[in-house]
């Protein structure tokens, strides 16, 4: 008998084992968080709820969230400006109940300057002064093609904001380059152009190849980009509607995660525990590459945020 074909049955002889496990390789691992180190800025993205069991959802983690101290939170804009009222009243909810620093999302899509320019102006008349500025998407799929009288990209929504008020504004990257892009490089000018137009950070596509992102990092830079590109990070707690999700946003999904997943289908807490770990580990290699600034999809849920938020040292601040 072999020693490979003896590890695989029951009457392994144990005095074969340890020579079998020190042949493994021996790596590193990755290094102990620096406690002593200043914890990451952290920001937190949720979406306006559409009832009122998903409001009281969406407060329940604002309040849970909102001790960790993000440096802001965001409010999505729905496809096609589909949730233009809800939004308004989550951010104008959150500057009066809460300490937090909100920013809304505001996209492109079929609507005029006229139109777009009003919901800024009222954010900026309630007081708020940081927008993520986006194209969007057409609702329910298909060509986007720009409404006539509207901003036909981001960078020129970024322009068009500046023109307003002296926002703060985010926009986004795609490690992974964004679907529609006539290239990687076209679409690496196009990033440019927003920050040039007055954004002063990106925040990124969810992805879960780590070198994915660390490589679009470099090619930033060798192109010039000096800003922040904050990574987003999803805690995948549902894998199909991931998968799903993924495919038309541009986010691949590596065979090890489909295996991480398989056989949790019908096992809710396993899920929620390994996608813990998967952003535990996520984030835990980002910040061992210098990343000092996190963006977290809650998708309304504070519990996978909060403990990954605490993995890298954040801690609730006490009044
Ligand atoms: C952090 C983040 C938050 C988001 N929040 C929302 C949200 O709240 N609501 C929502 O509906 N969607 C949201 N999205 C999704 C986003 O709207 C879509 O990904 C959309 O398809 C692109 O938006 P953008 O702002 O990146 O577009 P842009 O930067 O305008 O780019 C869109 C595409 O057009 C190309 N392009 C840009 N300029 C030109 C040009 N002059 N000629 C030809 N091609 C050009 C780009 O390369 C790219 O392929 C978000 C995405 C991210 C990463």
């Amino acid at each position: 008998m072999t020693l490979d074909n003896a590890l695989l049955t029951d009457t392994v002889p144990t005095a074969h084992v340890l020579p079998a496990w020190l042949r493994g390789p021996r790596l590193a691992g990755l290094p102990p968080l620096d406690s002593s180190a200043a914890p990451p800025a952290l920001s937190f993205e949720f979406f306006p709820p559409k009832t009122e069991a998903l409001e009281t959802q969406l407060w329940a983690c604002i309040r849970r969230l909102e001790p960790l101290s993000p440096r802001f939170v965001s409010v999505t804009y729905g496809a096609g400006g589909s949730t233009r009222e809800r939004t308004h009243q989550t951010v104008t909810r959150i500057v009066a109940e809460t300490g937090l620093v909100p920013a809304a999302h505001l996209t492109c899509v079929a609507a005029s300057r006229g139109e777009v320019d009003e919901v800024a102006r009222r954010y900026w008349d309630a007081g708020v002064r940081h927008i993520v500025a986006l194209r969007g998407d057409v609702p329910g799929g298909g060509a986007y093609v720009p409404h006539p009288d509207g901003y036909a990209y981001a960078a020129d929504l970024v322009a068009g904001l500046k023109r307003i008020g002296d926002f703060e504004i985010s926009v986004a990257a795609y490690a992974e380059t964004h679907p529609e892009a006539l290239s990687p490089e076209a679409d690496l000018d196009n990033l440019k152009r927003k920050l040039d137009a007055g954004a002063t950070r990106a925040i990124t596509n969810y992805f879960f190849d780590t070198d994915v992102y660390l490589r679009f990092l470099d090619r930033c830079l060798a192109a010039g980009i000096t800003a922040p590109i904050v990574p987003g990070i999803m805690p995948v707690s549902n894998f199909q509607q991931a998968v799903k999700f993924s495919a038309m946003c541009g986010a691949s999904v590596p065979d090890w995660l489909g295996h991480m997943f398989d056989g949790t289908e019908n096992d809710a807490e396993t899920r929620r525990m390994v996608a813990a770990v998967v952003a535990a580990e996520q984030v835990r290699l980002l910040r061992a590459n210098g990343i000092d600034q996190f963006h977290f999809y809650t998708l309304n849920r504070p519990d996978l945020t909060y403990a990954i938020a605490h993995i890298l040292g954040v801690r609730p601040k006490t009044a």
